[in-house]
């Protein structure tokens, strides 16, 4: 599920919507409480990134 995405040269989970990408985070965040993640459509993968806010 990771490619390198040729927007932000970095290795990136890939969503085919948002939806998807809304049920990782509730997966996730139990773990890390801390961090903060939200779904953003990256054009260049033409698929949903997560993003990464760490207070
Ligand atoms: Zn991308």
């Amino acid at each position: 599920m990771r490619k390198l995405c040729p927007s932000c040269q970095k290795p990136k989970v890939l969503f085919a919507s948002e939806l998807e990408a809304l049920k990782y985070i509730k997966s996730r965040r139990n773990k890390a409480a801390n961090v903060h993640l939200k779904p953003y459509y990256c054009e260049a993968c033409q698929a949903w990134h997560l993003t990464h806010k760490v207070r």
